[in-house]
């Protein structure tokens, strides 16, 4: 990766490398993007990537600092198979997986398989009760909140109804949904929650993190770190990108790949404003919030299970963590917080944020030690992201991803929000980023009359050779 910033090397001009090649600008470095650019860079165009961090992978991010790998924004593979348009990479650098659930996992939210469900006081939960409070699979024809269709159901459905202990379970069910769209049930939509599309599979931590598969994507490309756009100009031949500093861009088009959360933000002008259906995408999607606390202890004193579970009267009370030390053999479990809970631990400083998620792994383990390590992620309040992940609020339509993936002249745009099947996940990122340089080399090279000339983008991805390292302990 060729990162700088010389002030004198900031004008990318359409022809200044190859007379011939066509020029792009990638905003952003996050899986999206960085697809995006191999993928034009691969097909001979002049490509340059402008990051506002100082580092590439955007939601991707591995921390090192504990002396091991722990990934503190995304962590599964979502899909263990051969369909995952990542899983060609990751079986070629031997990267090991743990998968923590099969296609059937116990619980909706697909990466349960074993667990510890306990109550405020500690006491186990047993998991017979667990399969008994499933009634959020009832039908309805309105879209609706997942927390109103839940209601409906109990009030038309008084046998169904939970006291105690079970209600309680039934909190941490919706506890665990909330994770999963990084968003409170009262703003979930009814209609759209199951309607994602899952690679079979299972699900697989990356056990040594994502980091070295964008790092190999990103090998040979010309990335700009540290570089913030301001504004996009288009014209009927190309763009002009502003960074922070004033400093200018200029090539024949652009692949927009900042998160949801900043194009919601409106800190990026567009010149002239964006058409008003994009802006309706770009309103009516909605970013959701989950964050991680990653505790490291001297020792494991928990159970030897993936999941260890809270139940509590309502949802916010509920909290889970992640035992990394099944995967990774680290002593680590990892807390994560999402939707209105998330949003309260951002305003907390790390310390009482992870204090907190220590009081709560000490109600179910009195015993527990403090950790001898922390690290607290911050997605909401970080302007580089401005939330976790995209999901379907209640009353908006579906084909809002596809209008947000949709072209504006010589704009193109990708990203995980702007994935129809695959919307939220590192896989659905990477898709959009290729998909976006397929469009960008067609309507690039009509326009030169060249199209033979380069390479397509999305061929046929080789077919994987080395099977993908999948384990379970
Ligand atoms: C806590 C958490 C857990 C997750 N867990 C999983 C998981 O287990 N599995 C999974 O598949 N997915 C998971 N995800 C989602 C996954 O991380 C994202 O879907 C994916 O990484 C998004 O990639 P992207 O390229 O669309 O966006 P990003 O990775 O956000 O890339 C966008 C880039 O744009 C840059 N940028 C922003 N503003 C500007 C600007 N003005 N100028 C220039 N650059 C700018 C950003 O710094 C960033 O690098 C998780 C996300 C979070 C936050």
């Amino acid at each position: 990766m060729d990162s700088q910033s010389n002030k004198s090397n900031r004008h990318l001009q359409a022809g200044s490398r190859h007379a011939a090649s066509p020029s792009v600008i990638v905003i952003g470095a996050g899986f999206s993007g960085i697809a995006a650019a191999r993928a034009l860079h691969d097909a001979s165009f002049q490509v340059i990537v402008l990051e506002s961090r100082d580092r590439i992978g955007g939601r991707v991010r591995t921390d090192y600092s504990l002396g091991f790998p722990v990934d503190l924004g995304a962590s599964w593979l979502h899909g263990v198979c051969n369909e995952n348009p990542l899983a060609p990479l990751i079986g070629r650098l031997g990267l090991p997986l743990y998968r923590t659930s099969e296609d059937n996992s116990v619980l909706y939210d697909h990466d349960l398989e074993s667990y510890a469900l306990f109550d405020m006081e500690g006491k186990k939960v047993s998991q017979e009760l667990v399969s008994k409070t499933d009634v959020i699979r009832q039908d309805h024809s309105e879209d609706m909140s997942m927390q109103r269709a839940i209601s409906i159901v109990l009030e038309r459905r008084p046998d169904l109804r939970l006291e105690g202990l079970a209600q309680k379970v039934l909190q941490w069910y919706i506890c665990r949904m909330e994770g999963w769209f990084a968003a409170d049930a009262d703003t979930i939509s009814l209609k759209n929650w199951d309607q994602e599309q899952l690679l079979p599979g299972g699900h697989g931590l990356m056990v040594r993190g994502y980091l070295p598969v964008i790092n190999t994507l990103a090998k040979g490309l010309d990335i700009r770190l540290s570089l913030r756009v301001t504004e996009i100009f288009r014209h009927h031949n190309g763009v002009k990108v502003t960074v922070e500093d004033g400093s200018t861009f200029v090539a024949d088009a652009a692949v927009v790949t900042v998160p949801l959360g900043v194009l919601k933000s409106n800190c990026i002008k567009f010149e002239p404003r964006l058409p008003a259906w994009k802006e309706e995408a770009i309103n009516g999607l909605g970013v959701g919030l989950e964050n991680k606390i990653v505790m490291h202890f001297e020792t494991v004193f928990w159970p030897n299970v993936e999941f260890l579970g809270v139940v509590a009267d309502t949802s916010y009370g509920c909290s889970y963590f992640l035992n990394l030390h099944k995967a990774t053999e680290h002593s680590v479990l990892a807390y994560m917080p999402a939707g209105q809970l998330a949003r309260d631990l951002e305003k907390m400083s790390d310390e009482a944020a992870a204090n907190f998620a220590f009081m709560q792994l000490k109600r179910i383990l009195p015993n527990a030690s403090p950790p001898i390590q922390y690290l607290v992620s911050r997605w909401g309040s970080d302007e580089n992201s401005l939330g976790s992940y995209s999901y379907d609020i209640v009353g908006t339509p579906h084909d809002l991803f596809e209008k947000l993936r949709t072209p504006v002249d010589n704009l193109f745009f990708a990203g995980e929000a702007t994935s129809m099947d695959y919307t939220g996940a590192v896989h659905g990122a990477y898709y959009t980023g290729l998909m976006a340089a397929e469009n960008c080399r067609m309507r690039v090279l009509e326009r030169y009359g060249e199209l033979d000339l380069f390479q397509p983008v999305m061929c046929e991805e080789v077919p994987v050779s080395v099977p993908l390292l999948i384990s379970r302990m």
